[in-house]
């Protein structure tokens, strides 16, 4: 499958190391084959590589001071960046980030959801009680604009694990077109006598990000099916549920939709909310290289013939890495990420999008409260008009001038250490 990048520019990009990895691949393979596309590609993947590398020195002689501390001399590898980072967090923070996760009930946070979203898009949910479904864990909900009470569309819930279910979180649209109907399906634990039915923080920012596609498929307005509901550019689709993610690290939203499992009047206090923000943020230039290095394998081991995926990490390794080399024996390859599988060639959509989340939330909602003005224009101007038009017009509309990396790097490189 070949994707329609989005006209977007990178500027004052050094190119120096993605030739480098260019030549590189040229003389290593047969063949390279690189279209103006694929080009594209390598060039954003090494300019957002290139701003962050003095701060990924930087992050990793934090790490390597800590192990020095704890280890001695021995030499820092690839395999001890995981464990370094969370002592670097148990350092910064008397937070135990365990005990935050005691703080999202499921039911507690899915109406707190409900009502951000509602909120900042002008949209109303309603329970259909007693809706015919596939099994009674099932809820279906209809979706009613608020100011004008005109029907939108559905979406079925099916919220929690159970055996012979599909196994992961996902979005689905049953049904596009003037009446767009959606599926949301996650995979919680439900409550019982051994479980208060509790969703980690991680799930949290994931059912937030699933709604966003929700919402993206029933706020979406045009005229042919195929440019409806999710029906939109691999490299556009995950914008809207970025751009609603970051609410999940803002105390306003954090208070809304958090409580003490066995008092929920409580919720997570300022020192956990700003400790989850900083937990996101920190070491993002390091964690970031690494996903880089994922970009450049998925998108030259799709570009050439008769790979050898372990020999091209050993070489890509330590180039993204800061001289960090593969561990020997292994072949990481084998259990990259999910951004990395099944995704073929596309695999930079992620932070691509990511790059286009950051410019929207910092251009727009920059106090961190969801406007709804500004939700209603996002509803209008980029989620109504879904595939039919070209991403980069979509997004020039709203922000009112082309889209930039800058506040994606600026995020990047805020949490200073
Ligand atoms: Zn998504």
């Amino acid at each position: 499958m070949r994707l329609r990048v989005l006209g977007f520019r990178l500027r004052h990009c050094d190119t120096t190391s993605l030739d480098i990895i260019i030549a590189f691949s040229y003389c290593f393979f047969d063949s390279l084959y690189l279209t103006g596309v694929g080009y594209q590609v390598f060039e954003f993947l090494e300019h957002i590589s290139a701003r962050l590398t003095d701060l990924a020195a930087k992050e990793l002689g934090a790490l390597k001071d800590l192990k020095k501390n704890e280890e001695g001399d021995s030499p820092f590898g690839i395999e001890d960046i995981l464990y370094y980072l969370k002592r670097a967090e148990e350092q910064k923070f008397c937070v135990d980030f365990g005990d935050i996760n005691k703080y999202f009930p499921v039911n507690l946070v899915l109406s707190g959801l409900f009502k951000i979203i509602q909120d900042f898009f002008g949209l109303r949910f309603d329970i259909i009680p007693n809706a015919e479904t596939w099994h009674s864990d099932v809820q279906l909900f209809s979706a009613w604009d608020l100011s004008s009470s005109e029907l939108l569309g559905y979406f079925y819930l099916d919220m929690y694990s159970r055996e012979g279910k599909y196994g992961h979180a996902c979005v689905l649209a049953l049904q596009n077109g003037s009446i767009p109907v959606a599926l949301l399906i996650c995979q919680f634990r439900k409550e019982a006598d051994d479980n208060p039915g509790l969703l980690r923080f991680s799930e949290v920012v994931n059912l937030f990000h699933e709604l966003g596609h929700v919402v993206q498929h029933i706020c979406n307005r045009a005229s042919y099916a195929r440019f409806s509901g999710l029906s939109v550019d691999p490299d556009f689709r995950e914008i809207p549920s970025q751009v609603l993610e970051n609410w999940c690290y803002e105390s306003f939203a954090l208070k809304i939709i958090s409580g003490f499992h066995q008092d929920i009047t409580k919720p997570v206090t300022d020192e956990m909310c700003s400790s989850l923000k900083w937990r996101r943020d920190s070491f993002s230039a390091l964690k970031l290289k690494q996903e880089i290095l994922h970009c450049l394998f998925d998108q030259i081991v799709h570009s050439t013939e008769n790979v050898d995926a372990v020999e091209l990490l050993k070489h890509l390794h330590p180039k993204v890495m800061l001289g960090i080399p593969m561990l020997e024996g292994t072949n990481p390859a084998s259990c990259f990420s999910h951004y990395a599988i099944g995704h073929e060639a596309a695999c930079y959509s992620h932070i691509w999008s990511e790059v286009f989340a950051a410019d929207i939330f910092t251009s727009k909602f920059q106090d961190g409260l969801p406007n709804p003005y500004i939700g209603l224009q996002f509803r209008t101007k980029v989620l109504a008009p879904g595939g039919s038009k070209e991403p980069v017009e979509i997004l020039s509309d709203f922000l009112g001038r082309e889209p930039s990396v800058e506040a994606y790097i600026a995020r990047k490189t805020r949490n200073n250490l």
